[in-house]
């Protein structure tokens, strides 16, 4: 599937604050380091719009349902974009969401509605409370399903590939 560039990007929700888990943050659980968040967290209300940061095809879209034994990805969605100067590949990630609009190979355009944040404790959101976990990867591309989070010794990724999505979104345009 071709590359597509996309000049510009925007936020994935209109009203995007970091209000909940930032980048980077280390969740220890019962004392022991969990992981390392690889996104960002944004509590919204249920039902709020997701958009596309910018134009790109999807490349992955697959629910991973959540249950209260073990939470989980929810409706995710994978867009691979490009930068039409530097050239450089990267992808927006976007999980929780109560449903999917899009499909693996579609084309989407900057601002275009990929779905919206499920409803709470729900099979379709992973089982959290509602909230858009949102990503920005540049690594390799292996045709699945990326990782929330770093654990040490995880062969699946390297934290150095995953980048702070509001200052990646901040400084995108600029040269
Ligand atoms: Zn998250």
């Amino acid at each position: 599937m071709a590359y597509l560039n996309t000049p510009k990007v925007i936020y994935p929700l209109a009203e995007y604050r970091v209000n909940s888990l930032p980048f980077g943050k280390r969740s220890v659980y019962e004392g022991v380091l969990w992981g390392i968040h690889l996104g960002e967290d944004v509590k919204v209300p249920a039902g709020t719009d997701v958009r596309a940061i910018g134009r790109g095809r999807v490349v992955y879209s697959a629910l991973h349902a959540g249950d209260a034994e073990k939470g989980n990805w929810g409706h995710i969605i994978i867009i691979r974009h490009r930068h039409p100067v530097r050239r450089q590949v990267f992808y927006s990630l976007y999980a929780h969401l109560g449903s999917s609009y899009k499909r693996i190979g579609d084309k989407v355009e900057l601002g275009e509605p990929l779905g919206f944040v499920g409803e709470s404790f729900t099979a379709e959101n992973g089982w959290w409370e509602a909230h858009l976990h949102f990503a920005i990867y540049t690594g390799p591309w292996q045709d699945q399903v990326l990782p929330g989070y770093w654990k040490d010794g995880d062969t699946r990724t390297r934290p150095e590939w995953w980048q702070v999505p509001s200052e990646f979104i901040a400084r995108y345009a600029q040269a």
